[in-house]
């Protein structure tokens, strides 16, 4: 029986396949894709991990199945571990964390910020990924603040931000200026997400790398030097498609 304090709700495992944005891009990683999330961003790409109608597909899991379900994709051999979801920072991952470390996996999680967990600082890696404007989200830099803190300088901290237009690139450069000494991923939004089940859904991959062009055309002009920007490498290779 699992323990419904300790389980994990989960979406999907997958993997290995390679991180396809930010900081760990190209890196060979397991994704453990979480269901649920206390945001609704209007471009998520995401939504068979977000929304209610899909909690039929989400498993509750014990930290010993899920960790069972990495070492079996992975083969035994420590590789990066990526949190995704809906917003991970919801479950609870301490204990898979410590045990995937006693073993020499790296974990990564990437949130919205809006959960802040102790656990935060047992991790490599944590990306904070605040929402703008496009998103119909509000950020609370509180939240955002809180979760950087909770990390205690111990994982590597970064910033990502996808940007769609100009407000959202204004919200980008208000990020970096709260969070000076964080890195910063610039990411080009998909205009195109997939609806739940429609994963052959086809990518307007030609208005997303226009997009791209912009941002960098925008951080070249502005001599915003410490920016990096990238694209969505998984998006590009395979379009909406899941489990890659
Ligand atoms: S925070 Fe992420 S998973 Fe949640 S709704 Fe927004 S884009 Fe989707």
């Amino acid at each position: 029986m699992t323990d419904t304090h300790s389980a994990i709700r989960v979406s999907e495992i997958f993997g290995p396949t390679i991180q396809g944005e930010g900081v760990l891009i190209g890196l060979p990683t397991v994704f453990i894709r979480t269901g649920g999330c206390d945001y609704r961003c209007s471009w998520c790409d995401s939504l068979h991990a977000v929304d209610k109608q899909f909690r039929h597909e989400w498993e509750m899991m014990s930290c010993e199945a899920v960790w069972q379900k990495v070492l079996a994709l992975s083969g035994g051999r420590p590789l990066t571990v990526s949190l995704s979801g809906g917003n991970p920072a919801i479950q609870p991952f301490g204990a898979l964390i410590k045990r995937g470390h006693d073993k020499g996996y790296r974990f990564a999680l990437e949130t919205q910020g809006s959960v802040v967990k102790e656990w935060f600082a047992e991790l490599d890696v944590l990306v904070l990924s605040p929402k703008p404007p496009s998103s119909k989200m509000t950020t609370e830099w509180a939240a955002i603040e809180a979760s950087f803190q909770a990390a205690q300088d111990k994982p590597q901290v970064v910033l990502k931000l996808v940007v769609f237009d100009e407000n959202d690139y204004a919200f980008a450069k208000e990020a970096a200026a709260r969070f000076p000494r964080l890195p910063v991923y610039l990411q080009p939004g998909n205009h195109t997400p997939p609806r739940p089940g429609d994963e052959d859904a086809s990518v307007d991959v030609d208005g997303i790398m226009k997009r791209m062009e912009w941002l960098v055309d925008s951080v070249t002009h502005d001599n915003w030097f410490e920016a990096r920007v990238l694209p969505q490498l998984h998006v590009l290779l395979w379009g909406n498609k899941r489990g890659v």
